[in-house]
């Protein structure tokens, strides 16, 4: 069954793969790559211009596409047609450009050599995606796959199966060889396991948790070793100093956590605040958290709609009573939004601490976790003590610091900064910096 999670009803069955199934899509995916098959006889351009047919027949049923993407993922119409649509269709676009493009080297060798390189597409790609954007991930992960010439077994989220599918009818109807692409839905210990450890499937990319990205690598390792490519979970540090501008750094803050009901691998997780406006910022953040639009998310007015499934739901309510347990300070939501679906309050947590599991762990909805700091180096300290390494912000009107902090990223000395002697590290010229109003200020003095 597949849910509509605004109302907790199903919408329809789906078939459901699972081991045989993912070996007829490898083996039809196999016949598609053979030497001399059309597909690998096709001119690259050719390829190109297939991707785009496919652009095209999205763009023609985009409101059909949005309208099935809000119906089973719960996202904002809005959102579907304007944000998501707008990018798959760009996304095919930009690949198929792509596809006559790439290309090897010729690298000059001493002595009476001729060396070159050449691209040559890996083979049977696995792909197994998410539920959060389902048809942005699909496209993120086709568009490069065959603009380079290789074929596809992708595996659906089990969550949100329906738009993949219609997909596979317009990769058909746009001209695409059989056995290109082989869309499969089915659940993840089933028909996903039976990807990562096949042993004709040349490589694996793989968007989703942390947890299940290690029994991919595993099961890739115990196989064939098979190529992978892991997009995971997050934790990101959003980081506001004292002298960002307040509008555009509370607007910013809300939306890189809110946005998509709080399910982006790489929201801002953790907003670390300077203890000078911190006040004024959390007051803010509340303020603009408690005038979110929350409700059916084909209402034009709707932010928020409801989390994709029931786990998801349940899961962050744990992580929120967790938050109060452990002492942080809940200042708005925390609890369901409407007698049924999955619609979650927009919440705020002051005082937090690093310690603790909300500051810790990847919630993935719409729950803010508002710390505060003192000094940018410890700022940089804090923000880089996470297992978790996907993205990261800072907001500030000084470029010397907006540039000092986003270098600071953990790669000189592991995840530690700290107090390792990070101002006796600096170069000299850092001690006085002539600034564009003809005064002078010290790097040193701004740690
Ligand atoms: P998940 O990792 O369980 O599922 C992602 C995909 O992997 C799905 O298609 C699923 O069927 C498949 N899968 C599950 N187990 C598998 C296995 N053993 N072998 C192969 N494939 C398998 O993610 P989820 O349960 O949907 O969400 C759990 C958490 O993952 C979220 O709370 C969030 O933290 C994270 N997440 C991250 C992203 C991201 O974009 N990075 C997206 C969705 C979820």
């Amino acid at each position: 069954p597949t849910v509509n999670p605004a109302t907790g009803e199903v919408i329809c069955q789906v078939a459901e793969g699972d081991k045989a199934d993912v070996d007829k899509a490898v083996k039809a995916a196999q016949a598609a790559f053979r030497l001399g098959s059309p597909w690998r006889r096709m001119d690259a351009s050719h390829r190109g211009k297939l991707l785009n047919r496919l652009a095209d027949l999205i763009e023609r049923d985009r409101a059909y596409l949005a309208a099935l993407e809000t119906l089973d993922n719960g996202k904002p119409y809005a959102i579907s047609y304007l944000v998501d649509l707008d990018m798959v269709i760009k996304c095919l676009r930009y690949f198929a450009g792509w596809s006559d493009k790439f290309h090897g080297k010729t690298i000059p060798l001493d002595g009476d050599f001729f060396c070159y390189t050449r691209h040559e597409p890996v083979g049977v790609c696995g792909q197994i995606i998410p539920w959060n954007f389902p048809l942005l991930m699909q496209a993120w992960k086709l568009g490069p796959a065959l603009a380079t010439g290789n074929v596809v077994v992708m595996k659906v989220a089990e969550q949100t199966p329906l738009t993949a599918l219609y997909v596979a009818s317009l990769i058909k109807e746009a001209g695409f060889p059989p056995g290109v692409v082989n869309i499969i839905p089915g659940y993840g210990p089933t028909a996903g396991a039976a990807i990562s450890s096949h042993m004709d499937v040349d490589k694996v990319a793989f968007t989703g948790s942390t947890e299940v990205g290690h029994l991919i690598q595993k099961a890739a390792a115990q196989s064939n070793l098979k190529r992978v490519t892991l997009e995971l979970g997050g934790k990101s540090p959003n980081i506001i100093l004292s002298d960002a501008d307040m509008d555009w750094a509370v607007d910013q803050a809300h939306f890189a956590l809110f946005f998509n009901q709080g399910q982006c691998c790489c929201a801002g997780s953790r907003t670390y605040v300077q203890e000078d406006i911190y006040n004024e910022f959390v007051e803010r953040s509340v303020e603009k958290a408690k005038a979110r639009v929350v409700g059916n998310p084909f209402d034009f007015k709707t932010e928020q709609g409801p989390q994709v499934d029931e786990e998801q739901f349940k899961k962050i309510l744990g992580y929120i009573s967790t938050g109060q347990k452990e002492g942080a300070k809940l200042l708005c939501g925390g609890s369901p939004a409407a007698d049924r679906g999955y619609f979650i309050q927009p919440t705020v947590f002051g005082d937090v601490q690093d310690s603790m599991t909300i500051a810790r762990e990847e919630i993935f909805g719409p729950v803010m976790q508002i710390l505060k700091f003192r000094t940018i180096e410890e700022v940089i300290e804090r923000a880089n003590d996470s297992k978790y390494g996907l993205a990261a912000a800072v907001f500030t009107r000084d470029l010397d610091k907006a540039n000092f902090v986003s270098q600071k990223n953990g790669n000189e000395n592991g995840n530690k900064m700290g107090n390792l002697g990070l101002k006796g590290m600096l170069p000299d010229w850092c001690n006085e910096q002539p600034r564009a109003d003809g005064g002078k200020q010290s790097l040193r003095d701004l740690l």
